[in-house]
């Protein structure tokens, strides 16, 4: 998925990737968290402009990317990214 980053975009380093989240997108339903296999995402002290607690990643090094944050949320407020030329799935042979 292309980068829909803003100035106000959060950026966690993984070790395949980054994982964004958009605060004031969050409505604070906890799917991205509940969801997580790895348990990385947890529930933020701060509110954000909704007046929700929205999702940070508190152990970036055990998330596996594998985009179930990004896929359950209604609202597009967490998502993957991989650096350029890297696939999502693991190379193939022909
Ligand atoms: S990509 Fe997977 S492991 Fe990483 S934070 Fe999202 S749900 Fe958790
Ligand atoms: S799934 Fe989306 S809206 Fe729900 S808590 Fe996570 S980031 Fe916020």
């Amino acid at each position: 998925m292309k980068s829909q980053q803003t100035k106000d975009t959060k950026r966690w380093k993984v070790p395949k990737g980054y994982i964004c989240v958009q605060d004031d997108l969050c409505k604070g339903c906890g799917f991205c968290i509940d969801f997580c296999p790895r348990d990385v995402l947890a529930s933020a002290q701060h509110f954000n402009v909704k007046g929700y607690h929205p999702p940070e990643l508190v152990d970036p090094e055990d998330c596996i990317m594998c985009r179930f944050c990004e896929l359950v949320c209604p609202d597009f407020a967490i998502w993957t990214e991989q650096p350029e030329g890297e696939d999502e799935h693991e190379e193939e042979d022909d």
